[in-house]
Order: C-alpha cells, then structure tokens, then sequence
C-alpha cells in the first residue's frame, strides 16, 4: 500500500535502489547477445505505451517490469562490445554511481552559493583534466583560463563562438546587434555542431568559409591564410577558426601549430574540438597532437564519448575566462551571490555556459579518474588503439578489402572493393543481422565503412567474431 502522501518511502526507495541496480547488473551480463539495433519500426514502442498518464500511482515493480518489456527491446545497444558505429558513448560503472549521487542529491549548481561543493569539485577536476591530457598551464584556474563541464561538444563550441565575437568586437554585439561582417573559418571536415553554433550565434551562412582539406582530409593551411587576406582585404572581419584533432569522419588531425600561428597573425580567436580523440592525450605516446594548442583560445573533449563517463559530459576550456564570462553574464538583482566573498572571488559556473541552471556532473567525473586512476585510464585507450590495430591489419590481410584512409588511432576506415553499391548493401545487411553495429561515410563519392573501437567491455574476441560477421556477410551477398 502506497503511504497516503504518495511519496515512496525511504525504506522502499532502499529495496527499489537495489532492485534497479540488480537489473543494470543483468543488463550488462546480457547485453553482448542482444541484437545491438532494435529490429522495429517507427511508432511500434509508442504503441505499446498507453496514450493516457495514470489517475492512480502504479506499483513500482510494474514500472520495472514496463522497462524490461518495452524499453529495453526498443533500446540501441550503445554499451554493448559489439558496438563499432559513429563514435562510441561509452559508460562505467564508477560513472554510473557518481551520476546516482548527482541524482540523490538534486542540487543545481548554477552560482557557487547554490552548491559550493558543485562548483569546486568541478574547479578541482578541471585542473586535474588539464594535468591528465598534458594541456597547456594557462588552462588552469591557476592562471587566467579555467575549465567548465558542458553538456555537450556542440555547446562548447557555441560558448567559444560567443566569446571570440564579443572579444574582437569589445563586446559591441551584445550591446548593439550586428554591425560588423565577421567571418569565421572551418575546414569542409569540421563537425556541423560548429557550423550549427555560428549560425545559432547570428555569423551567418555566407561568412563561414569552408577551407579545403588536403588529401588526409587536414585543413590546407596555406588556403585558410589567403582566405583569412582576402576577407580582411574585402572589409570582413575574421575572427575565428576551428581546429580539429579527430575529424569525425576519418579522425583526421589538423595542423594545429601552423593553424594556431596563422590565427595569432590575424587575430583570430583558435578553438579545438578533440571531442573524440582528446581522450589519446591521456597517452605519453600520443602527446604529439598537442603539438600547437598552447596557440589555442580555447580546447574541448568530450569524456562522455571515450573516457567511460556516461552521457553527458564535455570539459571546455579557456585561456582567458574573462572573456568568456564577460560574454555571457547576466546579472538580476535575484542571481546576485550573497556570500562573504566578494564577487570576483567567486566562480558562478551559470556565467560559463548558455542554461542558467547545471547539473552536478563533477561528481561522475572524479569517480570515473579516482577509480580508474591515469594508469588504469591509459590502459584502456592503448587496447582499444591496439584492438583497432588488429582490425586494419586484418582487413589489409584480405583479398577482398581495403583500407581507405590510414588508420588514426582508434578509427578504421575500410571497404568492400567492390563498389560503393556493394559496401552500401553489406552495411545495411550486417546491421540488420544485429550481432555488430558500423557506420559509414564518404570521401568525395567513395562509400566507405567506419570501425571505430571505443566501447567500454571490447576484447579481442569482439574484433575477431566483428570480422566473421563481415566476411560471411559479404560472401553471402556474393552468391
Ligand atoms: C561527436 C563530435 C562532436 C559533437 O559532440 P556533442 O558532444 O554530441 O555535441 C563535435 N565534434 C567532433 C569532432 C565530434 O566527434
């Protein structure tokens, strides 16, 4: 019997707690045999759904047991080993406990005052990321830059775009509108969150200059430069420029150092979206990309896509936070941080990000670093290069396919040699078989597969039955 208040109460919140841990538990055991895509159609898990909310609250084990019968057929098996598409959204279980207490705790830390311990837990694990990765000193608190988790790469970028366009024009924009043609440059490789973020932040479709990438898909730098003189020549104003260390396509890595001086010449503001492959810089060995972000403004990763921290959770970082506040503050009188610290000593994330409110994702983030530790984080980011390794090594042993780009860390690119019709017709028959999950791109007009290792649980194993799958496949579709 529910108590009359219809609140759960503590001691069935215990037993459910643990009920619904027993269940992730189970999921993950079994997860590896589900078919990774849901084999349904549009509309068929809302029609199991009923179309009106409930009048009465429902017993707790019928919710459970809804979310083993609908939801979980009708999920996308993001944790599974046998997942290889786009890139990976990988999870542990440290994350998912540090998530839980975020839940259980239910603060919104959008000032420091509304959560101390929110704000200075991030402050802390900021700098430590900085220290984790190599990144250059002056994203650190202890200089004039300073980190801040965002929900996602897209917003990371956006904050970048909205502080490069208030620096270069002393803030004009906010006060006046638009009164300046300001341009921006990316490569024709660059995320479209980039290009979602200029339009969102009012630059304009036709002031964003696609550079041309060289044929390991790297923005041409000497292209970017005569660009950047020609816009300024016509009366433009460029002011700034997005890098990419781990295109989405093909995880190519841009010239940084060349872009980063081209940029500090003109006076554009450098950001650089490591999304996926920032997580490499863990690696001694992989240090080298850093190679030119000490040119950057600004730097951001995404350990929600490789670093086992559940969705969502992005480290953005700033050279100059200042700017970035001045940006995008805003001060009510019902906002103002009534503390015993003046307000430049006070760091209020809310001035850091678009929402006024934030969730405490710190937390998930130091449990993820704490338990793994560096060494235990590095351990897995070198298998997974390893095990993507193994794969290019076995397509390059067989007669039938090709690598198509070199392999950057964790990203195979490869086809089918027989054509793009081929390779388009094996991806939809191996996806719809269900035991392994790729995506695709495309290099001018040439379709290629992409085999991108990032999950939490892959083995060896995984790459080798991933293989079968793909040989019987493709013989089957011979016949
Ligand atoms: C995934 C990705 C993004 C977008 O990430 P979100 O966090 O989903 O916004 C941006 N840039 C690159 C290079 C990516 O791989």
């Amino acid at each position: 019997m529910k108590e009359q208040n219809y609140h759960m109460s503590p001691e069935e919140f215990r037993k459910y707690g643990y009920k619904v841990i027993d269940e992730i538990v189970e999921y993950y055991k079994k997860v590896e045999e589900l078919p990774i895509l849901p084999n349904i159609e549009f509309g068929d898990i809302l029609e199991k759904l009923p179309k009106r909310p409930p009048l009465e609250g429902e017993d707790f084990d019928s919710i459970i047991s809804d979310v083993k019968d609908i939801i979980i057929p009708g999920l996308t098996h993001w944790q599974s080993p046998n997942f290889f598409a786009y890139f990976p959204s990988n999870t542990s279980f440290p994350s998912i406990l540090g998530e839980l207490f975020s839940a259980g705790f239910g603060v919104q830390g959008m000032l420091w005052l509304t959560s101390p311990a929110c704000t200075e837990l991030e402050i802390r694990v900021m700098d430590w990321v900085v220290q984790l990765l190599g990144l250059p000193e002056k994203f650190t608190f202890n200089d004039k830059g300073g980190g801040v988790i965002q929900d996602s790469a897209s917003s990371a970028a956006l904050c970048a775009i909205i502080a490069a366009r208030e620096s270069i024009t002393n803030s004009d924009i906010n006060k006046y509108g638009f009164n300046k043609r300001l341009t921006a440059y990316v490569s024709d490789q660059t995320h479209s969150s980039v290009i979602k973020g200029l339009k969102i932040a009012g630059i304009g479709e036709e002031n964003i200059c696609y550079v041309k990438s060289d044929a390991e898909f790297k923005m041409d730098v000497s292209a970017l430069e005569e660009k950047i003189k020609n816009d300024r020549e016509g009366g433009k104003t460029p002011f700034f420029c997005c890098a990419t260390i781990g295109t989405t396509s093909t995880m190519a890595i841009d010239p940084v150092l060349e872009i980063g001086k081209v940029c500090n010449r003109y006076g554009l503001w450098l950001h650089i979206d490591a999304a996926m492959a920032g997580t490499a810089l863990l690696c001694d060995e992989y240090k080298y990309l850093l190679n030119g972000v000490s040119l950057a403004n600004s730097f951001c990763f995404n350990p929600h896509k490789w670093m086992f921290t559940n969705f969502d959770c992005d480290c953005f970082f700033v050279d100059d936070r200042k700017k970035l506040i001045s940006a995008l503050t805003i001060l009510p009188e019902y906002l103002k941080n009534i503390s015993n610290k003046s307000l430049n000593e006070v760091i209020d994330y809310r001035d850091w990000q678009i929402p006024l409110g934030r969730r405490f994702r710190a937390l998930k983030l130091w449990f993820v670093i704490r338990h793994y530790g560096k060494k235990g984080l590095e351990y897995h980011i070198r298998k997974h290069i390893s095990l993507a390794a193994l794969f290019e090594d076995i397509v390059n042993s067989s007669n039938d396919f090709e690598i198509v780009s070199k392999r950057s860390l964790n990203l195979v690119c490869f086809r089918h040699k027989k054509g793009n019709d081929f390779n388009k017709k094996l991806l939809k028959e191996l996806n719809l078989k269900g035991k392994i999950f790729l995506s695709h791109s495309t290099m001018g007009d040439l379709f290629f597969l992409r085999f991108c290792v990032g999950q939490s649980y892959t083995e060896r194993e995984h790459i080798l039955e991933a293989w079968h799958h793909i040989e019987e496949c493709s013989n089957k579709l011979l016949q």
